[in-house]
């Protein structure tokens, strides 16, 4: 039978020796999956990629690839066994060697036809069948990453490791070899686990996102979920604008609040009565001239499609909304408004 989990990451630890930086990691992801890691800097993201990668010599924990153990207690397979391929910013291309060859470098020892077939299939792939005799210097940054991922995919990884693999390329050039790079792992089924800093480019091609804060992995979920039901108030910080008002708890998923009353879901460990704190993402509320609840603008930051307004209420909480852009907005206007969503997520 085919298998269906390519990966299987189950109460993972990692220690330099300095203090833990990866804390009780669970991760899994069906074949063809994509998904992406955030979090802050020195959060311990390139140290899991490493991990799995088999460069790394966890503390505790077991590791899967193919329904295979691949890391315990007792097993530990090397990185060349485990068929796990890597991309990284630093490309590492060989200087000495043409397109072809270095695509070529990570199925040395194959029959040579064989390799010959394997390449030209790439290069078509990565559209770079016209480069095959260049040398690295002789193309754009653009096109060194496809050779990288050309020769990352050469020995048919079932899973692909990406480590902020463009973070060095220009926006557009950025987008573009994304859509690009997506659509061939989709048709390949390859699963990809991608660490990047760019949250528009994880939001735009993982099915599963993850956030690691200080080597926990704070939330494992589909993007919709951190973004609109994220479980703490560290993720839903992370994770795109927030801003918060108080609420007082009236029942398990009312709240009272200066913008009205909300719903919310029931709060872990809230009771009747206590005081919470709703996250305002900048769509939750909008303008709305009739409405009965009024906010002063604190400041308004054009970005061109929309404004970012910063309100104020009577009682002094500030909070973000998103606005169209309208000629008659301006500081120290009041204006009225009103929410845009039917529940709202609320922390204790
Ligand atoms: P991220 O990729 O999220 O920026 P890293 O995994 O690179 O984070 O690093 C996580 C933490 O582990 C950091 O505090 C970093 O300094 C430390 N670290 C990373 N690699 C090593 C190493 N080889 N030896 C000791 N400490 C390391
Ligand atoms: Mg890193």
């Amino acid at each position: 039978m085919e298998c269906q989990t390519m990966l299987k990451v189950d109460g993972l630890s990692l220690d330099y020796g300095e203090g833990s930086v990866l804390k009780n990691i669970h991760i899994e992801l069906e074949k063809g999956q994509h998904a992406c890691l955030i979090g802050p800097s020195g959060s311990g993201k390139s140290s899991l990629l490493r991990s799995i990668a088999g460069f790394e010599t966890p503390l505790n924990g077991t590791i899967y690839l193919r329904d295979q153990l691949v890391y315990s207690r007792e097993i530990n397979v090397p990185p060349e066994e485990r068929k796990v391929g890597m991309l990284f910013q630093d490309l590492a291309l060989f200087p000495h060697l043409t397109v072809k060859e270095n695509i070529a470098f990570g199925v040395l020892g194959r029959d040579k036809n064989a390799v010959s077939k394997i390449v030209d299939e790439l290069l078509d792939l990565v559209g770079l069948s016209d480069f095959s005799a260049r040398y690295s210097h002789q193309l754009s940054g653009g096109q060194q990453q496809r050779v990288a991922l050309a020769r990352a995919l050469a020995p048919e990884p079932g899973l692909l490791l990406l480590d902020e693999p463009f973070s060095s390329l220009d926006n557009e050039l950025r987008s573009e070899l994304l859509k690009d790079i997506y659509q061939i792992f989709s048709e390949k089924e390859i699963t990809t686990l991608m660490v990047t800093h760019d949250q528009v480019e994880a939001f735009s091609v993982a099915d599963r996102l993850g956030v690691l804060i200080a080597g926990e992995l704070a939330q494992w979920g589909s993007p919709f979920a951190l973004y609109n039901e994220p479980v703490s108030k560290s993720v839903a910080d992370f994770v795109g604008f927030s801003s918060y008002i108080s609420a007082t708890l009236v029942d398990s998923n009312t709240l009272h609040t200066a913008l009205g009353t909300l719903h919310c879901a029931p709060v872990n460990n809230a009771k009747i009565g206590d005081t919470l704190k709703v996250l305002l993402r900048p769509e939750t509320m909008g303008l709305n001239d009739k409405s009965p609840i009024k906010a002063k603008i604190l400041k308004r930051l054009y970005r061109g499609a929309d404004s970012l307004l910063t309100l104020s209420l009577n009682n002094g909480e500030t909070f973000y909304i998103n606005s169209v852009n309208r000629d008659d907005l301006s500081v120290g206007q009041v204006v009225g408004v009103e929410p845009l969503v039917k529940a709202v997520v609320a922390f204790n």
